[in-house]
């Protein structure tokens, strides 16, 4: 298979992570008789110090040209680097915005996983962690209470903001599409988060989803409100496969998760589009107080890669060899220093690159 591939190092430890996961991507294309074509596109501070811009219309039309896009990350100390002082339509961030609306992304997935090697990182008591957890957040990222209509007024001498959650029945359905298509690839189970006890919109979420669910009698299909949602996820994680959820939940629930895990470094994620498009970026961001020191780490990269190929190509057998290369290393006692604990190896990360590659059969 030919895969196309637009690569966005960007900022801070960006471009160092980016180098591995491409060399990681090309010994899975080299093992698996796949041709990779890589193409970078600035975006971010490094495309404001070369265009004035944090994205040209060029990188976008690029970008849409690839059959996926693996980002770095971008932005830099927001307090001392002078991006910041630019208008904010022209800072780092501006681009990522412009670049998630011009590929119309709706769903983003974000993994949580407790590797049972990382298990002291997890901060909640073991009797909990050592179950491990294995989930995926799919969240919808385009419409409901960020999107919609607002306004702040004056009544009577009293300040009154208005914020508008609206969902319609369309938005609904290919977001929950997206996560039963997910549970098939994972343990076969959805849990639909809403708030349907008071929400309107969350009663349609509900009866969607439901409508949804009919098409996959092989996924199953269990509704749990976000406050109890949000206490399972810290009392018995293990139970959750994939949960599906609205924008608002899913920005709060996704983060909840990631804590949950410990680990900063190795978390990844995606967001979709209608079709096999898809951009893949690591969690974290650009940290710019390690970068250029070669000791990110550079797995949550690696592991959107992974992904990538999954939900954009279709390669299943490759993204497990990728995320099995990622147990095998972590159980060999190899840590990058975010990770790193008493009596294990101490690796940079185009070592921990270079390891990785070597286990991918
Ligand atoms: P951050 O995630 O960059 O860093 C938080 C802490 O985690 C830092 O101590 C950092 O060293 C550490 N860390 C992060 N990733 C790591 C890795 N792979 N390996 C080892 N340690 C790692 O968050 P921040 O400091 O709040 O933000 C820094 C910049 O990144 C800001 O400009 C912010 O706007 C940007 N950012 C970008 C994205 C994105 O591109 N999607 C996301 C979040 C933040």
């Amino acid at each position: 298979m030919e895969l196309h591939i637009v690569c966005i190092p960007g900022d801070g430890i960006g471009p160092e992570i980016i180098r591995e996961a491409k060399k990681i991507l090309e010994k899975t294309a080299d093992v698996y008789g796949h041709k990779i074509l890589f193409q970078d596109i600035l975006m971010g501070g490094a495309s404001i110090d070369v265009h004035g811009v944090p994205l040209t219309e060029e990188a976008v039309a690029d970008a849409k040209a690839a059959d996926a896009v693996l980002m770095g990350s971008i932005g830099g100390d927001t307090t001392t680097s002078p991006w910041y002082q630019l208008p904010p339509d022209r800072r780092p961030e501006a681009g990522l915005l412009a670049l998630r609306k011009s590929l119309n992304l709706f769903a983003n997935l974000r993994p949580a996983v407790l590797y049972e090697e990382l298990a002291g990182a997890c901060p909640l008591k073991e009797e909990i962690s050592s179950a491990g957890f294995d989930m995926v957040i799919v969240r919808e990222l385009t419409g409901g209470l960020y999107f919609g209509e607002r306004k702040t007024i004056e009544e009577n001498g009293i300040r009154k903001a208005i914020d508008t959650l609206t969902y319609d029945e369309n938005e609904i359905r290919r977001i929950a599409v997206k996560g039963f298509e997910i549970a098939r690839k994972r343990r076969k189970k959805v849990t639909s988060v809403d708030k349907a006890n008071v929400l309107d919109s969350s009663r349609l979420w509900r009866s969607v989803t439901k409508e949804v669910a009919e098409d996959y009698p092989d996924v199953t299909l269990e509704h749990m409100l976000v406050d109890n949602c949000a206490m399972q996820l810290v009392k018995n994680p293990a139970q959750f496969d994939v949960i599906l959820t609205e924008n608002m939940f899913g920005d709060i629930l996704s983060d909840e998760a990631s804590m949950v895990t410990g680990s900063i470094g190795m978390l990844a994620s995606a967001s979709l589009n209608d079709s096999s498009f898809g951009l893949y970026e690591p969690s974290h961001g650009s940290a710019p107080d390690i970068a250029g020191k070669n000791i990110a780490n550079p797995i949550a990269t690696i592991l959107s890669a992974a992904m990538m190929l999954r939900y954009s190509f279709n390669l299943d057998k490759e993204a497990q060899a990728i995320e099995n290369a990622v147990k095998q290393v972590l159980s060999e006692g190899y840590r990058t220093q975010d990770i790193m604990s008493q009596g294990m190896t101490l690796t940079s990360c185009s070592e921990m690159g270079d390891l990785l590659a070597e286990r991918i059969r």
